[in-house]
């Protein structure tokens, strides 16, 4: 492909809402443009890698035994009232009416068609194990939609389901589909870290997700410095620290402090360090009101409460309810005394000495012992996991990481087969429930993952697997007849060996084609110029790498394509 006949335009300085690297480099090397909000065109060099990137997920999918499908991105709202998500996902979904006034929804994800496939289209075990798969659009409402394609109102997605006649047999459909995923991101050129991932409220169950570690990453991650163990913050688990028991003789003494509700201004009148504090946070659980307690320096992880209360749904209580509950405004609420059952972080069932609220407006309680002065009704690890914390594997340090999530693989049971009557006649002709799975990769933020990834102050730096072009030809004088025709020549003979080549044939200074090409990170770059001709050499220099090469003209293409094949 020449340069002049395709659409490149590359930009000198990113837009303002671009904030993090990649989303830069996308828009700067012209491989997308921004329509709206969280809404994007891809131009012809961006479509070309995402093509790529679509390519090896559909490979890998194949090799994996997975079967192609394409679903409607409409659908009619009855299947999501069926399911009961359409309540739930609400806000998060882009509704539309047909002209007779009937509601559609576009879809963000695809468990309720595809489990009315599977209820129509399988009746026996014999056709069991299935799995199903799509690359296709997803409409989602997101709050914030930011930084490109990484969380976009429209995007594209690898979506698949598995059904299976048992959790045993489910077990081998998700490993084949985490398996695929490993592949795809090697050959996407991604590192990722797999990470145990929180499956929302259904208990039991059990997902990882594919994490691209990068600092722009939405999600926290917290991983051992000992041990394999790594998870999503919003799942990571600790072990809670060893302390010794304390004790007092003192009762509990009622400190009036007023106005200070805060635990940064409760430490600082009473002079005591946070830890010193026990928290207490009223909440509904499936709208009964509890109390939780965590110490003072340390902040609730919702999901792990919600998880242990055995997925219930959590809210956090109105003013109105905790004055109910604790007789005070909010700020002082306390365990003494709470006629509400009352769950406490694992790091308080060491008896310590600390103050709480009092249930009192403007005061609080001073050396409380948990374990004489109040009564727990049950110890959980509550807390979100931190940076030093000890590893529930091994015990060694955990670090904190930030992550992008461009895979998720999620064991989903028999949720909506269940509600979908999908199931299969069993060899003694009984009907069962078929088990599930279902497993996601953002194509197109995987895309541009690739690039937050592997840039550099110069541009990005794309895997040969996913490159737009392989390939960048440079002419730097377009006035030399024989460096354009050794050029041409070179570029009709790669093409015709199935190489992707972009040929710079502008009439542009050498500097401005230099740097274009490094802000597109074409991965190898050859060079015809008049004085390597004279050598009867072609320079041949790799994106990643600083030095150049001189090839003698008769055996670049062989070189060129023995890079490709990885040899050199
Ligand atoms: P997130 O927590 O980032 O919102 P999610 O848990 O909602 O993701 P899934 O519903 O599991 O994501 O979707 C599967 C994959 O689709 C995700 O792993 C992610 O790579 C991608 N994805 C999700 N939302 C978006 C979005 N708004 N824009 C681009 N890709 C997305
Ligand atoms: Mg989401």
């Amino acid at each position: 492909m020449r340069w002049t006949q395709t659409l490149i335009s590359t930009l000198r300085d990113a837009p303002q809402d671009a904030e993090i690297p990649s989303h830069k480099l996308m828009i700067r090397a012209s491989l997308i443009m921004k329509l709206g909000g969280g809404l994007y065109t891809f131009l012809p060099l961006g479509l070309k890698a995402l093509r790529k990137v679509e390519r090896i997920v559909r490979e890998e999918m194949d090799r994996a035994g997975a079967l192609e499908v394409l679903m409607p991105a409409l659908q009619p709202r009855e299947i999501w009232d069926q399911s009961g998500r359409y309540e739930v996902l609400r806000d998060g979904m882009f509704k539309i009416r047909d002209r007779q006034d009937r509601e559609m929804v576009l879809g963000p994800t695809h468990e309720e068609v595809i489990t009315d496939l599977a209820a129509r289209q399988i009746n026996s075990y014999r056709q069991l194990p299935k799995t199903f798969y799509q690359i296709q659009t997803k409409f989602r409402d997101e709050i914030r939609p930011r930084f490109g394609l990484m969380r976009a109102k429209e995007f594209s997605m690898k979506d698949a389901y598995s059904f299976d006649v048992s959790w045993e047999a489910a077990d081998a459909s998700y490993q084949a589909m985490y398996d695929a995923y490993v592949r795809i991101f090697a050959r996407c050129g991604l590192a990722t870290k797999v990470v145990e991932a929180d499956t929302g409220a259904m208990g039991g169950n059990f997902s990882h997700e594919f994490m691209v570690l990068a600092d722009a990453g939405e999600d926290g991650l917290a991983e051992c410095e000992g041990c394999t163990y790594a998870a999503n913050l919003e799942r990571a688990e600790r072990a809670t620290p060893a302390r010794d028991p304390e004790t007092t003789p003192q009762h509990p003494e009622a400190v009036v402090t007023p106005g200070k509700k805060t635990i940064e201004e409760v430490s600082a009148f009473l002079k005591l360090t946070p830890d010193r504090l026990i928290k207490t946070l009223i909440y509904l659980a499936n709208g009964k009101p509890i109390a939780v307690l965590v110490p003072g320096d340390r902040d609730l992880n919702e999901h792990k409460l919600a998880r242990a209360l055995g997925g219930v749904t959590l809210q956090m209580a109105d003013d109105q309810t905790i004055a109910k509950v604790t007789g005070a405004p909010v700020g002082f609420s306390g365990p003494v005394g709470l006629k509400i059952p009352v769950y406490a972080d694992l790091d308080l069932k060491t008896p310590r000495v600390a103050a709480v609220g009092a249930n009192v407006a403007d005061t609080h309680l001073r050396n409380v012992l948990l374990n004489r002065d109040a009564s727990v009704t049950e110890f959980y690890d509550l807390v979100i996991v931190r940076e030093g914390d000890a590893c529930p594997r091994c015990g060694k340090r955990l670090r904190e990481k930030r992550g992008i999530e461009v895979g998720h693989v999620f064991k989903l049971g028999t949720k909506y087969s269940k509600t979908f009557d999908a199931g299969y006649l069993d060899a003694d002709g009984n009907r069962q429930i078929s088990v599930m799975g279902c497993y996601g990769i953002g194509v197109t933020r995987t895309l541009q993952a690739i690039i937050e990834q592997s840039h550099d102050a110069n541009g990005i730096i794309w895997p040969l697997s996913v490159a737009p072009y392989q390939v960048c030809l440079v002419v730097p004088n377009t006035q030399h007849a024989e460096s354009v025709r050794v050029a041409e020549d070179f570029l009709k003979t790669l093409e015709a060996q199935g190489v992707d080549v972009l040929f710079d044939d502008r009439d542009e200074r050498p500097g401005v084609k230099f740097k274009d090409a490094d802000l597109l990170g074409i991965p190898i770059r050859v060079v015809v110029s008049e004085r390597s001709l004279a050598d009867g050499k072609v320079e041949i220099k790799l994106r990643t790498e600083a030095d150049k090469k001189m090839i003698p003209l008769a055996d670049a293409v062989a070189f060129v394509e023995s890079i490709i094949r990885g040899e050199k």
